[in-house]
C-alpha cells in the first residue's frame, strides 16, 4: 500500500490522537457542522473513484479546529440495496480507522475526525488522499460496490445546508425499526466491529435494542449481514428467552461468552443492573445511575455542561468505555429512548430523572406519554445533586413519590 504517504491496517484501528499529537480536528463537540451519509445512488449518477472536495483542503486550514466536515459516499451496485446505505456509511469508521494517523469517533451528525502531526508530516495533507484510501478499502473488502464516488465538504455554510436532509434519512431509519419487537424476531445481531478499541465489547442489536453507537438497528444489521457475512456484524439465534423483563436470552449470553473471550457469560438487554449491556467507546450517550435519588440521568456526547453530581461526559465515558460491564453505567443510542423496552427492568423512562435540555425536547413524546417530561430536571433546572433532590420533590416526580412498579 505504497502509494499512500501513510501505513493501513487494521493495527492503527485502536490508535488514538490526543490534544497534542494533532495537527487537524473535524467535527467532535465544540461544533454542529458535522454528518457522515452514504447514499445508494444510479450507476449513471457516478463518476466512479471521484474524490472531490468542497471548501478549503487539510493543507489550506491552518493547524487546530476543529473545522466543520460533511463525508458523503455515494455508491452504486447491481446488488445494494437501500437497506445497505447505513452499513456502508458505518464502513467510514472502521477504514479511516486504518489509516496510520487519522483518528475517527462516532456516526452520523456526531463525527469527530483527527489527523495527528506525524501522519500531516509524512505528506498526508490532503482529504483527497484519505478519500483515495477509503475507496481503495470499499472496492477491496465489499464486492457489491461497482461504482463509488466520495465528496468532502468543509465549506460551513454548504455542510449546515445539506445536515437537515442527512437528519431526516437518520430519522427515517430509525422510524422503520420501531415497528418491530424482540418477540417478533428469532435472529438478533452481534457487531464486533469496535474490539479494536474495546476487545471484550461486542454489540447485540434486537429489534428493542439499538447499537450503542445509534448507527445500526436491527434492520441495518440484517442488511450488514447480507453485504458482508463475513463482516463483523452477524446474525445468531436468539435461542430461548430466559427473562422477558430484563432481555436475557440463551442465545445473547452465548455470544456474549464467546465474543468477550470468556470475561462474561450473561447479559440483559433491558437492565442496568446485575449484567448490563457493554460499551465500547463510541456510545452516543450514558444512561447513568444517581445514588442520591435511585433513579437514572442520561448525558451525551455534545452535552458540553456537567451532571447534577458535576461530572463532564468526557470523564463519564472514560469509565464507561472499554467493553467492561459496569453496573448503573450504559453507553446507549439515544434512540434508545424510544424503544418500549427501554431499561424496562428498571423501571424504564419513569426512572429518568435527569436529562440535557436538548436530549429531554428531542424525545418529548415519549415521555410526555410515561407522564414524565415536566418531571425531569435538566441543566437549566438544577446544577448539583441536592438540588436535584429538592427539583423532584417539587415537581412530585412519580418515581421519588414511589409510584412506579418495577415489573415482574
Ligand atoms: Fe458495532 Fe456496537 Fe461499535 Fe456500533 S458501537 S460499530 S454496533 S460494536
Ligand atoms: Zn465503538
Amino acid at each position: 500500500m505504497s502509494d499512500f504517504h501513510v501505513d493501513i491496517g487494521p493495527q492503527y484501528e485502536g490508535e488514538a490522537i490526543r490534544k497534542e499529537e494533532l495537527h487537524i480536528e473535524f467535527g467532535g463537540p465544540k461544533i454542529t457542522q458535522k454528518f457522515e451519509w452514504a447514499r445508494l445512488k444510479n450507476a449513471d449518477e457516478i463518476e466512479d473513484e471521484k474524490v472531490e472536495i468542497i471548501g478549503p483542503d487539510i493543507k489550506d486550514l491552518g493547524e487546530g479546529g476543529p473545522y466543520p466536515l460533511a463525508i458523503l459516499i455515494d455508491v452504486a451496485g447491481e446488488e445494494l440495496e437501500a437497506d445497505m446505505e447505513p452499513v456502508i456509511e458505518r464502513r467510514i469508521h472502521m477504514y479511516a480507522n486504518y489509516m496510520e494517523g487519522v483518528w475517527h469517533m462516532a456516526q452520523r451528525n456526531d463525527i469527530w475526525v483527527r489527523v495527528n502531526k506525524d501522519a500531516f508530516k509524512k505528506g498526508l495533507n490532503s482529504l483527497k488522499e484519505i478519500g483515495e484510501i477509503l475507496i481503495m478499502l470499499y472496492t477491496s473488502e465489499i464486492d457489491a460496490i461497482e461504482k463509488i464516488s466520495i465528496t468532502f465538504i468543509t465549506d460551513k455554510a454548504k455542510v449546515e445546508e445539506l445536515l437537515p436532509e442527512a437528519v431526516k434519512v437518520y430519522e427515517a431509519r430509525d422510524k422503520r425499526a420501531l415497528g418491530l419487537k424482540d418477540e417478533d424476531v428469532d435472529e438478533f445481531y452481534c457487531c464486533v466491529l469496535c474490539q479494536s478499541f474495546a476487545p471484550t465489547h461486542s454489540c447485540i442489536v434486537a429489534p428493542s435494542r439499538v447499537a450503542n453507537c445509534g448507527a445500526m438497528n436491527w434492520f441495518d444489521c440484517k442488511a450488514a449481514y447480507k453485504l458482508d457475512p463475513e463482516g463483523p456484524i452477524f446474525g445468531f439465534a436468539k435461542g430461548e428467552c430466559l427473562d422477558d423483563i430484563r432481555g436475557e436470552f440463551t442465545g445473547g449470553n452465548e455470544i456474549i461468552k464467546s465474543k468477550s473471550l470468556g470475561n462474561y457469560d450473561r447479559v440483559y438487554l433491558h437492565s442496568a443492573f446485575e449484567f448490563p449491556h457493554t460499551s465500547c467507546g463510541c456510545f452516543q450517550a450514558i444512561c447513568f445511575y444517581i445514588p442520591e435519588v435511585d433513579a437514572f440521568g442520561i448525558i451525551h456526547r455534545d452535552f458540553t455542561g456537567l451532571t447534577p453530581d458535576g461530572v463532564k461526559f468526557s470523564s463519564m465515558a472514560g469509565s464507561t468505555s472499554g467493553g467492561k460491564q459496569i453496573e448503573g453505567f450504559c453507553g446507549i443510542a439515544l434512540e434508545l429512548l424510544r424503544s418500549p423496552k427501554f431499561f424496562q427492568a428498571d423501571g424504564g423512562r419513569k426512572r429518568l430523572v435527569w436529562l440535557p435540555k436538548d436530549v429531554k425536547e428531542r424525545y418529548k413524546d415519549v415521555l410526555e406519554a410515561d407522564g414524565v417530561y415536566d418531571k425531569i430536571a435538566t441543566e437549566e433546572d438544577v446544577s448539583s445533586s441536592d438540588e436535584l433532590v429538592a427539583f423532584l420533590e417539587k415537581v412530585g416526580h412519580p418515581w421519588v413519590k414511589g409510584e412506579v412498579e418495577l415489573p415482574g
